[in-house]
């Protein structure tokens, strides 16, 4: 579909589209991006609290005692690894970025823990950065609405939001689209009926 047509949808459906990940600075963020792979944004928020409460900066959280890190976030899938990821990433931005998130791609993505997603998801929040994270809403939507093919990679359904969307919009698209996908085109069960898009869908109604 044509990108105009689909920001300016995006526009009246989500005007306000934002991270929903709650943070208060830069290591949060970096923690709760990390936390929230392959689970909801509600469900970390539920456990990052405590979590900071705990561990309140990279140098604590480098130091904790790996069953106490667990412990904290063991309401979370995969919390075993998860646990792992976000010690690992708090000792090396402790050890090699005096403790503080890194804003490069290339260093983000140094970090255990820390793929090409989540790095794109942080460098936009914390740094401004222009990025397109692709979550699997961000994929799931661009797919029905052949932004993209069906069988396209992550990174090539990046590389085509970023050729179709222009740079300055990059950052409110992706808080726009995860809106998109998290509250309208759901994976089952997508709400056809109020989706401005539905001339350009591979998937409309496909559940009725
Ligand atoms: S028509 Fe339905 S499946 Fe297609 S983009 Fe809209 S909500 Fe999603």
């Amino acid at each position: 579909m044509k990108a105009d047509v689909f920001l300016e949808g995006l526009d009246s459906l989500f005007p306000d589209a934002r991270c929903e990940l709650e943070h208060r600075n830069n290591y949060e963020m970096a923690v709760a991006v990390v936390l929230s792979a392959q689970t909801t944004d509600a469900s970390v928020n539920r456990v990052t609290p405590a979590l900071f409460e705990k561990y309140p900066d990279a140098a604590s959280l480098a130091a904790g005692e790996l069953k106490d890190i667990e412990q904290c976030i063991a309401s979370l899938g995969l919390y075993h690894n998860k646990a792992k990821a976000i010690k690992g990433m708090a000792q090396g931005m402790t050890e090699r970025f005096g403790g503080e998130v890194p804003d490069t791609m290339e260093d983000l993505v140094s970090l255990p823990g820390v793929g090409r997603k989540c790095a794109n998801v942080i460098l936009s929040e914390c740094y401004g950065v222009p990025a397109l994270a692709v979550d699997t809403h961000v994929s799931r939507v661009s797919k029905r609405l052949k932004l993209a093919k069906p069988d396209d990679s992550v990174l090539e359904i990046e590389k085509k939001l970023r050729r179709k969307i222009p740079k300055e919009r990059w950052i409110r698209t992706h808080h726009q689209m995860i809106f998109f996908g998290r509250y309208l085109c759901h994976a089952r069960s997508p709400e056809c009926g109020r989706c401005p898009f539905t001339a350009e869908c591979r998937e409309k109604n496909k559940n009725l």
